[in-house]
């Protein structure tokens, strides 16, 4: 790969009280940011709007497409907020567990769960983690309105924190009624993506996908059970992305499987061309410290070496105290390793498990499968310069994207929503254009634009990928070689 070669992997950066400001927003687009995510867990419905607003006004004002990832709650038991600035829980130290917030929030000796049946689903022995499972007690006793615990693992509890209580106990249905009532909301506001929490199996995705109706926005199904990835190839199929939640995924799951079930989730969600998001604790000692330590450096490289899609900060981005130098960091490092990846075997083996998808899917995917799979060939037998993939959906740049072609990709869209949704597809640049009502004008408007942003040049070759612009069936049926003149 040549060394000029724009960041193909995406970053998404969370936005909380540490980025919130226009400033903060802009230096963060600049310094990386393809996607912002706005957590629900932690805002209501307003700010989360008015937040959505300020990223938007803010990638304007850096002239770049930035998209934003709006992420439900589901069915979480969170504490009730602990004071300002966050609490040290000494290790050894006992805390009480009461149920649902009187008001006084939580400390660093008593711990307000938001989950009234608490105390019933609890039994002296139960392990409770906090957070992302750095905090850890063991239940003693429980009483009629309380329950103590020792801290096995003490540490640092800020926020509104998630309390994983033993699996089995709780039920974790997802989506929520709260969750139903925050989609609408953001469908009304007509949000980029939605990420959906604690998701189980494939009808749990199938049910948000009905009440977002068939214009809603991409839907993430986040990984993060046990059941999760036991289901992961039929979530996968009825979902537009998926992350791989690690936070959660480390506590309700062995933690030392959290890199291979990282590695499956990849896999299989490149396979159908849907962008996969490796999520949580990816630079969590920058939330303090100005620089990474030299294992997260090796985790993002080596999320990339996985054929991560995009890489996630949270805390990082949210609360840290250097959201900017976070966002560059992670895309310095994802360049790096981005120089060492394996692109041919990669593209090469993805053509067996491409079948995974194909057999017995509609036509129109078994042809978009095809095309963009003869696409990513010509590229690299041709030696083109670009290529690119004409879409009103998205889907044909994604299609191209799994590959992970040597050739920029660009993507050629009338819809900005689309250009938006494509801020987590792997290496693709998205270009707004004029629609146009035949083929060869499509094909004709997309090289010139190309070549208009100096993208190609006179004599390089293109591959074009590109549908039928009256066809009902959305379906890329048209490769074309193009001399740039
Ligand atoms: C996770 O658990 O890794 C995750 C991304 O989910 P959340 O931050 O919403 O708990």
């Amino acid at each position: 790969m040549s060394s000029g070669m724009p960041r193909r992997t995406k970053i998404v950066a969370t936005i909380g009280p540490a980025s919130d400001s226009p400033t903060t927003l802009r230096a963060m687009i600049a310094a990386g940011m393809d996607t912002a995510r706005i957590s629900l867990a932690h805002d209501a419905m307003e700010p989360t709007i008015e937040r959505m607003g300020r990223v938007r006004q803010a990638a304007e004002a850096e002239g770049r497409i930035v998209g934003v990832l709006a992420d439900l709650p589901g069915p979480k038991v969170r504490a009730a907020a602990f004071p300002e600035g966050g609490v040290t829980i000494a290790q050894d130290s006992l805390v009480e567990l009461v149920a649902a917030d009187d008001g006084d929030g939580s400390t660093e000796r008593r711990i307000a769960v938001e989950h009234p049946p608490l105390l019933s689903e609890l039994l002296p022995g139960d392990a409770v983690a906090l957070g992302d499972g750095g905090l850890r007690l063991r239940v003693r006793d429980v009483g009629a309105d309380r329950a103590t615990a020792t801290v096995e693992t003490g540490g640092w509890a800020q926020g509104r924190p998630g309390v994983a209580l033993p699996p089995g106990r709780t039920s974790l249905s997802s989506p929520t009624d709260t969750d139903l009532r925050y989609l609408d909301a953001l469908c009304e506001a007509g949000v980029d993506a939605v990420a959906i929490s604690f998701v189980r199996t494939a009808e749990d995705m199938v049910r948000v996908r009905k009440a977002a109706g068939p214009d809603g926005p991409m839907l993430v199904a986040k990984i993060e059970t046990q059941e999760a990835v036991d289901n992961v190839d039929e979530i996968i199929g009825v979902a537009d992305g998926v992350m791989v939640a690690r936070g959660d995924l480390g506590i309700r799951c062995a933690i030392e499987d959290v890199p291979h079930h990282q590695k499956r989730i990849i896999r299989t969600g490149v396979a159908y061309g849907r962008p996969v998001i490796t999520a949580t604790q990816m630079l969590e000692s920058m939330l303090r410290a100005p620089t990474p330590t030299r294992a997260e450096v090796s985790d993002i490289a080596n999320a990339v070496f996985d054929g991560t899609s995009a890489l996630m900060l949270s805390g990082e981005s949210a609360v840290g105290l250097h959201p900017v130098a976070a966002v560059a960091t992670m895309a310095q490092v994802a360049m790096r390793a981005e120089r060492e990846f394996d692109y041919g075997t990669w593209g090469r083996s993805l053509g067996r498990q491409q079948s995974v998808e194909v057999v017995g899917a509609p036509a129109g995917v078994r042809i978009t499968a095809a095309v963009s799979a003869a696409g990513w060939r010509a590229a690299m037998d041709a030696e083109a310069a670009a290529i690119i993939a004409c879409t009103n959906s998205g889907a044909t740049a994604r299609a191209i994207s799994r590959f992970r072609p040597t050739a920029p990709v660009l993507a050629c869209t009338p819809s900005e929503r689309t250009a938006r949704q494509l801020s987590m597809a792997w290496g693709v640049t998205p270009m707004i254009v004029d629609a146009q009502g035949t083929t060869d004008d499509i094909v004709w408007f997309a090289v010139k634009s190309a070549s208009d942003r100096g993208v190609v040049r006179p004599g390089d070759v293109v591959a074009v990928l590109v549908g039928s612009p009256t066809d009902v069936e959305p379906v890329t049926d048209v490769l074309r070689m193009v001399r740039v003149r």
